[in-house]
C-alpha cells in the first residue's frame, strides 16, 4: 500500500472537527450525543466529532464505542492509555482531528452545543480564533466564580493574552492554530491562551452557560490553583521580574536602615529596645524570601517538566470514521 501523506492541508477535506475530552462522564454522554449530533447535522457541512477518552474508569469508554457504531460516518474516538488531563486530552484531539476548523466542547453540557454555529459564523467573518464569554455562569460554587474573576484580571495585567472569560472551553480554532498548539508540545499548558498567541485575528462571542448535566466537576481547588499558576508562569516572566524589583527596593531600604543604625550607635550608643520591631522586619523579609523561592520553584518546575520530554499522552486505540478507513491507518501515537 502506498504511504499515506498526512498533511493538514490534504487531510481528506473535512470542514469541521468537534473535539470533546471525556473523563468519567457516563452520566452525561447520552444527553450529549442526543444534543450534539443534530446541531452538527443541521450545519450541512462535512464534520466529525472527535471524542478523546482521557483514561475514564467508568462506563464512558463503552458508551463512546456504542456511539461510534451508531454514527461511524462522523465519529472518531481516541482512547488514551491513562488520565492525561483535560488539556493534554484536547491536544490529542487536535492531533487526531482532520477538519479545517476545530471546535472544543466540554462533555458535561455546561457549554451548550447549540452555540457552535455562532462560533462558526464568527469564523466565516475571517477570524482564526473564536473565544467565548459565558453570559451568566451557572452551577459553579461562588468561590470558583470569584476566584476565576480575580485570576482573569491578574492574567490580563501580567500576560499579553486578552481573554474576557478564560474558563470557558467552548472555542473555535483554525486548523493552523490547532497544529501550532500540537507542535508546541507544552506540558501543563492552557490551550485557549496558547492559541491566542498564534492567532492573527481573534474574537470572542457571548454564549449561554448551564449547570453540569450530570456527574461532577473533575477540578479540585488544588488542581484549579495549579492550572491558574501555570497560566501565569507559562505565559509571563513578569512575576520573576517584579520579584527582583521588590528585592531591589528592600535592599535599598535595609541599606538606609543599617546606615542609620551605625550612625546611631556612634552618636547615641548601642540600643536593645525595639528588638521586636527588628524581629517583625526580619519575619517579613523571611516571608518575602520564601515567596521568592516558591516562585522560582514554579518556573523551575515548568522547566523540569518540559525538559523530561515525556509524551503528553499515549494513545491506546483509535476508532476512525468510515470515510477515512480507506485512506489507511489513522494517525496515532504519542504527543511528542
Ligand atoms: N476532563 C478530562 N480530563 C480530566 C479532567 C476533565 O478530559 O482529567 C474533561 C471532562 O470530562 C469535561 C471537561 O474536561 O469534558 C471539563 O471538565 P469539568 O467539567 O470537570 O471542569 P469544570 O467545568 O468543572 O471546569
Ligand atoms: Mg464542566
Amino acid at each position: 500500500m502506498a504511504e499515506v501523506i498526512d498533511l493538514p492541508s490534504v487531510r481528506r477535506g473535512r470542514n469541521l472537527s468537534v473535539v470533546v475530552p471525556v473523563y468519567n462522564e457516563q452520566a452525561v454522554l447520552a444527553l450529549l450525543f442526543e444534543r450534539l449530533y443534530p446541531v452538527l447535522d443541521r450545519l450541512g457541512v462535512q464534520y466529525e466529532v472527535v471524542f478523546v477518552d482521557d483514561g475514564s474508569r467508568d462506563h464512558s469508554p463503552g458508551m463512546l464505542r456504542k456511539q461510534y457504531r451508531q454514527r461511524p460516518d462522523v465519529t472518531r474516538v481516541v482512547y488514551l492509555r491513562t488520565n492525561a488531563g483535560q488539556h493534554a486530552a484536547i491536544i490529542a484531539g487536535f492531533a487526531a482531528a482532520t477538519g479545517a476548523r476545530i471546535v472544543t466542547l466540554d462533555a458535561d453540557l455546561q457549554n451548550p452545543p447549540e452555540e457552535i454555529p455562532k462560533l462558526l459564523a464568527a469564523m466565516d467573518q475571517g477570524h482564526d480564533y473564536v473565544g467565548s464569554i459565558r453570559r451568566k455562569r451557572k452551577g459553579d460554587p461562588w468561590w470558583r466564580d470569584t476566584s476565576s474573576r480575580l485570576m482573569n484580571q491578574l492574567r490580563a495585567r501580567m500576560t499579553p493574552i486578552l481573554m474576557t472569560d478564560q474558563g470557558c472551553m467552548l472555542r473555535a480554532y483554525d486548523r493552523d492554530i490547532a497544529d501550532a498548539v500540537v507542535a508546541s508540545n507544552e506540558s501543563g499548558s492552557f490551550i485557549p491562551a496558547l492559541a491566542y498567541l498564534f492567532s492573527a485575528n481573534p474574537t470572542e462571542v457571548v454564549v449561554e452557560h448551564a449547570e453540569r448535566a450530570g456527574g461532577e466537576s473533575k477540578y479540585s481547588l488544588f488542581k484549579l490553583t495549579h492550572l491558574n499558576l501555570n497560566l501565569l508562569t507559562g505565559f509571563s516572566i513578569l512575576p520573576l521580574q517584579l520579584f527582583s524589583l521588590v528585592g531591589l527596593a528592600i535592599s535599598a531600604l535595609s541599606f538606609v536602615f543599617v546606615a542609620y543604625m551605625a550612625l546611631r550607635r556612634l552618636i547615641v550608643g548601642p540600643e536593645v529596645e525595639g528588638v521586636f520591631t527588628l524581629f517583625g522586619i526580619l519575619f517579613f523579609l523571611i516571608g518575602v524570601i520564601l515567596f521568592g523561592i516558591g516562585l522560582l520553584g514554579e518556573y523551575i518546575g515548568r522547566i523540569f517538566e518540559q525538559s523530561r520530554g515525556r509524551p503528553l499522552y499515549l494513545v491506546r486505540e483509535t476508532l476512525v470514521p468510515e470515510s477515512d478507513s480507506h485512506a489507511g491507518p489513522a494517525p496515532s501515537g504519542g504527543g511528542r
